[in-house]
């Protein structure tokens, strides 16, 4: 079922009762079209972006010039107009983050199991020389929407002409990042295109029968698996967060088809100005790209305690993580959380020190090894880890690190 609501030309005279009256300044006055341009008054308009279907204009309007209606059912759309597996191949100035190869690769399992292609979105400045990179990577075609107005990533720019180019191609699966960019971005694309979006995806299966998407992912603050679907919509979006797939292997010369996408910049409202790019210097070793992570949790007790983390992580040219007690409590910065709410860590060797190993903190560890440091047996984290020390941290960790600097002297 769906709402549906329009002006009715004839009967609206342009009194901006409706607009005044909207509580979401979903209305505004426009001109009329030239057909009509014998009634010299403007036309109540309805941004259906921001409109929520309150009524509130209907009830107003003395000109019964507001149609709504409520609980439509839908117009079901031809699915099978849709076709292609989609990867948003996120880059900033120029270099393409890693997350679009790990979505190579889950694509280009999908594209096989649909029996369909893989294509790559490459939007950007100048970015047309990265599109090879991409086909390297197993994309069989890319599109690429190169123009000065993309230098920057911006929201309206970026979701305008993605949305203009699905709408031409009709994929029927689109894989974005689940990074700051496409956290922003793909709502807003799914939203433009009315479909369903399914964020921070952890697996992604095939229903080869309806070629529904299985989209599962964490629900109920991590205490179940929720898997979804878009049985009605096309196409089917779902956003995965960095280190969830592994990435796909390079094959040097592979040929691919690249297709360039114009869109006239001229038509695109832009309503933010980009004022500046400031990095972030304090991380040194991002924790999500890092093979070896020493992670604290409440019971390394103080930002104090964190100095004694990153000596053993130094050592080990690692990066230090921390669950979200630790950062809550402002021993470390949130850019270190690793977990549901925070980053998701795929190291050779985790190492876990006075973390008890919650379902929010544990979901976002997908190590090869995990060593757990903990005074108390019994607690998930020391259950489940490959190594588990039990005692206190302050007492192991100096051994540990004394150790290596011994092995490092002989
Ligand atoms: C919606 C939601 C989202 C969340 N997102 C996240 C997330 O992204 N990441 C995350 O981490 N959490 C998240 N949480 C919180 C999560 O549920 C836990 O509360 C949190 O992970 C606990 O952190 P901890 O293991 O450090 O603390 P605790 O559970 O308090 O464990 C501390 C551990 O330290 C041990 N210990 C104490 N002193 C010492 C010592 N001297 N030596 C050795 N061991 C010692 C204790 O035995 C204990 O096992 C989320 C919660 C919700 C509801």
């Amino acid at each position: 079922m769906a709402n549906s609501i329009k002006i009715i030309n004839e009967k609206c005279v342009g009194c901006q009762m409706c607009a005044k009256a909207c509580p979401f300044n979903a209305i505004s006055m426009i001109e009329r079209p030239e057909q009509e341009h014998s009634k010299k008054f403007m036309l109540a308009s309805i941004d259906l972006n921001r409109c929520t279907y309150c009524g509130t204009c209907s009830q107003t309007c003395k000109f019964n010039a507001i149609e709504l209606k409520k609980d439509v059912p839908m117009t079901s759309i031809d699915k099978s107009l849709y076709k292609g597996v989609w990867v948003f191949a996120e880059q900033r100035h120029g270099v393409i983050h890693r997350v679009s190869y790990e979505l190579l690769n889950k694509g280009k399992y999908l594209a096989k199991e649909y029996g369909t292609t893989l294509s790559a979105v490459l939007i950007g400045d100048n970015i047309k020389s990265k599109a090879q990179e991409l086909i390297n990577r197993g994309a069989d075609k890319v599109y690429v929407c190169d123009d000065p107005i993309f230098i920057e990533f911006q929201e309206d720019p970026y979701s305008l002409v993605f949305s203009h180019l699905i709408e031409k191609e009709k994929p029927e699966i689109i894989l974005i990042g689940a990074t700051d960019i496409g956290r922003s971005f793909a709502p807003r694309v799914a939203a433009k295109i009315k479909t369903g979006l399914t964020a921070d995806c952890i697996s992604l299966e095939v229903d080869t029968q309806t070629r529904n998407l299985k989209q599962t992912r964490p629900a109920f603050g991590g205490n179940i698996m929720a898997t979804i679907m878009t049985p009605e919509h096309r196409p089917q979006m779902s956003t995965v967060r960095h280190k969830v797939f592994k990435e796909v292997q390079v094959e040097e010369g592979r040929t691919g088809e690249i297709i360039d996408f114009k869109i006239d910049a001229k038509t695109i409202i832009n309503r933010t100005k980009f004022l500046g790019f400031m990095k972030d210097e304090s991380i040194c070793i991002d924790i999500s790209d890092a093979d070896i992570v020493v992670s604290g949790g409440r019971g390394v007790g103080s930002a104090e305690g964190f100095k004694l983390l990153k000596e053993l992580a130094d050592l080990l040219g690692g990066a230090v993580g921390a669950s979200r007690a630790a950062v809550d409590t402002g021993w470390i910065p949130y850019s270190h959380q690793i977990g549901q709410t925070g980053k998701t860590v795929s190291p050779k060797i985790y190492i876990a020190c006075g973390i008890s190993g919650n379902i929010q903190h544990n979901v976002g560890v997908n190590a090869d090894i995990i060593v757990a440091i903990n005074k108390d047996s019994s607690c998930y984290m020391m259950q489940t880890a490959t190594y588990a020390l039990e005692g206190d941290l302050f007492e192991i960790i100096p051994n540990i690190i004394k150790e290596i600097k011994s092995c490092k002297c002989n």
